[in-house]
């Protein structure tokens, strides 16, 4: 155990010492939480092997997981990148300071457990103007995934970071919730074509734009509900939980309609069961549930993914924290920041997904 010390920071202008106090402890090999538009990070020095291992340690991650590697612009990429193609160099130019991460070739110098003995490295300039002061100030590389416990809901508040990680983490940089939400998209450029391995705070839209036509996407189930093979998803262990609550989840895929009969019908079946049933919904929901028996959380409405996003994982901590033992989430679609919301929830479910079709007209 750590003391863990909690510096507030304005999330625009932070103060110029409590940056220096920070980018300290980095340099002396600390471990420091901080701000970025996606999630709170967990961060050590990237180039310092033994800091790095105690991430792992403090999140009770297993080495096989590959790190991030946070810069202050793209003129480091260097540093940690043995070879960087054009296309790499085109879409900084695109995206960064912002929530999109490359996997790029390593170079020598990164010690293995950042990127779990690969010969490949994920890195991204992130655009919160704490973590970008922060790397500035400490001018290092700065290994950091998500600052929670291994598998659990990723921080958007630093409240958030201390119910998971008190006493792991030398430093909390506290500036306030997070805007984006959900973690980096994270764009494979060392793969035959540009793959999507998750997505995230950049839509693939956005991608496609800049790409000329949409990325590959390693995990294509995600991509439209139809598509989503209801024999693969069925069985539990299918996916990795991950980002998960400590309820239960289930995700129901489907038309919005038969959506809400299904998780109305599931509701009562569980209520009278005597389980502490909890809804994540969208705002125009919430007149169709009002009255079954569940704790009704809305992430707000189906037409502000990016709302939905940032409103994602505190529903998730608050369902948790009022002590729900099953949580029943709809489907938000797949348009813009939606997608990397499906992926999460998907995850979350550990396999745990319900496709829903319509009562009549099953005819495809
Ligand atoms: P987190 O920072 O907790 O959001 O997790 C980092 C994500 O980036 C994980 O999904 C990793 O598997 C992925 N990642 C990191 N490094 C690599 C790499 N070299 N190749 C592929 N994926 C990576
Ligand atoms: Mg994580």
């Amino acid at each position: 155990m750590v003391q863990t010390e909690v510096l507030r920071v304005h999330p625009t202008r932070p103060a110029a010492a409590k940056i220096k106090r920070a980018a300290a402890v980095l340099r002396q090999g600390g471990l420091v939480a901080f701000p970025t538009e996606t999630v709170y990070g967990l961060g050590a020095n990237a180039l310092d092997e033994k800091a790095v291992a105690r991430i792992f340690a403090a999140k009770g991650r297993p080495a096989y997981d590959p790190l991030i590697v946070h810069l202050a612009t793209p003129e480091e990429l260097p540093r940690v990148v043995r070879e960087v193609p054009e296309l790499a160099w085109t879409l900084a130019r695109a995206f960064w300071p912002g929530p999109l991460t490359l996997v790029l070739p390593k170079a020598p110098n990164v010690p293995p457990n950042v990127t779990a003995g690969r010969h490949t490295v994920a890195v991204r300039v992130p655009s919160h103007p704490v973590a970008a002061a922060l790397l500035r100030a400490a001018d290092l590389p700065v290994a950091a995934p998500s600052a929670n416990r291994f598998g659990h809901t990723s921080p958007t508040t630093a409240a958030h970071v201390l119910e998971d990680l008190n006493g792991r983490v030398d430093l909390v940089l506290d500036a306030g919730p997070t805007p984006v939400g959900v973690e980096s998209t994270v764009l494979d450029l060392t793969a035959e074509e540009p793959t999507v391995l998750r997505p995230g705070g950049v839509s693939i839209e956005a991608l496609a734009a800049v790409l000329g036509r949409p990325p590959r996407l390693a995990h294509p189930t995600v991509v439209e509900g139809a598509e989503v093979p209801a024999e693969g998803l069925a069985s539990p262990g299918m996916l990795a939980k991950h980002y998960a609550p400590h309820a239960e989840l289930w995700l129901l895929l489907g038309p919005q309609e038969a959506v809400l009969a299904e998780m109305r019908r599931r509701v009562l079946e569980l209520a009278c069961a005597g389980r502490r049933v909890g809804l994540l919904v969208a705002d125009e929901d919430r007149a169709r549930l009002e009255d079954v028996p569940a704790v009704l959380v809305s992430v707000g409405s189906v037409r502000r993914p990016a709302v939905i996003a940032r409103r994602l994982y505190t529903a998730l901590r608050e369902l948790d924290r009022r002590a729900v033992e099953v949580i029943l989430a709809r489907d938000f679609g797949s348009a813009g920041l939606a997608l990397a919301v499906r992926d999460r929830l998907l995850r979350a479910s550990g396999g745990r997904v319900v496709w829903v079709e319509h009562e009549e007209g099953k005819t495809g």
